[in-house]
This record gives structure tokens, sequence and C-alpha cells, in this order.
């Protein structure tokens, strides 16, 4: 797959997210990892992650996949969105000045460190894999002839070519949907949701499995309004079989002026969700 689109004297196009960055000669995009050098896109964390750890496939959340099993999970330092409560900062809004001492791991490695762990699948998480798509990708298709499952753990912003370039190689996502409303998706993710929507409209149709994690935020998603908005294009748009998880906020990052997620809130949200007609519907964080 090619990356990035040619536009005129040396300037390109990434075309990995929705941002569809335009870049001159050395410039680096808003995710601060993919750049410009000598007229083509280069992945600057190409096999320099800086999260790498065995968790079990229902932390990612995956509840109809693979259960019981464990997932080699790794990601890298960057990110397209700028979510102000994101619980993983340090590496997503961090600049990659030290990357040089990060140790190299390459696609070959990972997927041996996978086996040797007795992992069943690879999972790119922690912070957005379609800004490390092509690490992730150059893994995928090594994993995949080992017989190891490829999972996506993502914000759903990619374009529709990175969508249709993963039927190829990724077998399961978890995608979140932040919320619904698009002017304050915008102010607090930097992002458009029905970007996000669409992409979601594309998996379900897919033959990867999805699943969708909402976070649950106190004074920005938490209105019944809102909640019922999101169950009901989960239902009525990807289908009922679609899992749900709702899960509790604490305060991060810039939003440290909320309080944590109360369980009752959380509970209104699956009840919302079960009224809409989703079969499974999943609190997380409150236990
Ligand atoms: S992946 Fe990065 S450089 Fe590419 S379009 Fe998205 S934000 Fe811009």
């Amino acid at each position: 797959m090619k990356y990035f689109a040619e536009i005129e004297n040396g300037t390109i196009q990434c075309l990995l997210c929705e941002h569809k960055c335009i870049l001159k000669e050395n410039a680096i995009g808003k995710c601060r990892v993919n750049s410009n050098v000598d007229g083509k896109l280069v992945c600057l964390v190409h096999s320099k992650p800086i999260a790498v750890h065995v968790d079990p496939i229902e932390k990612k959340p995956l509840f109809h996949f693979e259960k019981g099993s464990k997932t080699y999970s790794l990601g890298t330092y960057g990110c397209n969105f700028k979510c102000q409560w994101c619980q993983n900062y340090q590496i997503s809004q961090s600049d990659i000045s030290g990357l040089e001492r990060i140790p190299t791991i390459t696609p070959d490695d990972v997927v041996n460190n996978a086996l040797s762990s007795n992992c069943t699948s690879i999972s790119y998480t922690y912070n957005e894999p379609t800004i490390f798509y092509p690490y992730a990708r150059d893994i995928g298709f090594l994993a995949k002839e080992k017989g190891l499952k490829n999972i996506f753990v993502s914000n759903g912003f990619q374009t529709e070519e990175v969508i249709e370039d993963m039927k190829l190689w990724v077998d399961a996502c978890n995608i979140d949907l932040k919320c619904f409303n698009v002017k304050n998706c915008k102010m607090f993710t930097g992002s458009d949701i029905n970007v996000v929507l669409r992409n979601l409209k594309l998996l379900a149709k897919s033959d990867i499995h999805l699943e969708i994690t909402t976070l649950v935020i106190p004074d920005f998603n938490d209105s019944k309004k809102e909640l019922k908005q999101i169950a009901d294009f989960i239902a009525n748009s990807l289908g009922t079989d679609v899992p749900w998880h709702v899960s509790a906020f604490h305060p991060d990052y810039k939003m440290t002026d909320k309080t944590r997620t109360s369980k009752e809130t959380i509970f209104k949200a699956m009840e919302i969700g079960e009224k809409q007609g989703l079969k499974y519907v999943y609190p997380g964080n409150i236990w």
C-alpha cells in the first residue's frame, strides 16, 4: 500500500488518517511521527515501540474474540487526536526527541516475542495505531503467516484506503466511539466524529470482528440524550450483536476538573444500551 500522494515540488499528502496532512520536505504531521523525507512518507517510529506488554485480551477490551487468550501488545509515541482526558498522554502526546535511545524491535522480533510468550495475537494499542500503520502492517503480515491474529485498538479516524487495506490482515478491532456531538468532538479531541461513524459502518460490513468502547465522562457525553444517540447508532447502523463497553472515566491529563464517573452513571448507560436493543453491554473500570 502507498501511504501518501505526491503533490508537487517534493510536497506530499499523508493518506494514513483523515487529517490528510500536507507535508513539505522534512515537515512532520499532526501526529508528530510521520514525516516527509526526500519526498516520501517515513514513519519515524517504525520498529521503535515505547510500550510492550503481554495482556489478557479482555483488557483491550475484546470479550467476544479469542476469549481467555493472551495478546502481545505494543504502542509507540504520538497520536492524531488530542483528547483532553487521555490516559496514555505520556506516550501519545509526548515529543519524539529521545527516539534514538529506544531499542529497535523489528517486525520479526515482535512476532517471535509473541510466539515465545504464548500469545495467540498481536494488539496494536496504547496509542493510535493508524499513525504507525506501516510498522503495524509489516508485523501483521508476518504474524498472519505464523498463525497469529491481529488486533487494532483505535480511534477510528483512518482514511477509507487504510480501512480497505486493514481487511487484508486485521482480524479484530475495538474502536472508541467517544461521543456523538460534532462540536464537542472537535473541541476536545481535534477530530470529526462523522469520520469515525463512517469507518464504523465500513468495519461492521467487513469480516473484521468489531467491539466498541465509550469512555463515559461527566458533563461531556453522559447525558441520557447522547448515550441514547450512541446506543441507537450502534444498534441500528452496526448491529445489535456488536458489543458496547461503557467505561468509567478518571481525571487525567488536561481534564482534572471533573470527578470520576459513578457506578450509577455506568449502570444508566448500560440500561440505555439494552433498551436500544444491544445484546452485549459491558461495564468497564468500575470494580
Ligand atoms: S497519520 Fe499523522 S501525518 Fe498522517 S495524516 Fe494523520 S496526523 Fe497527518
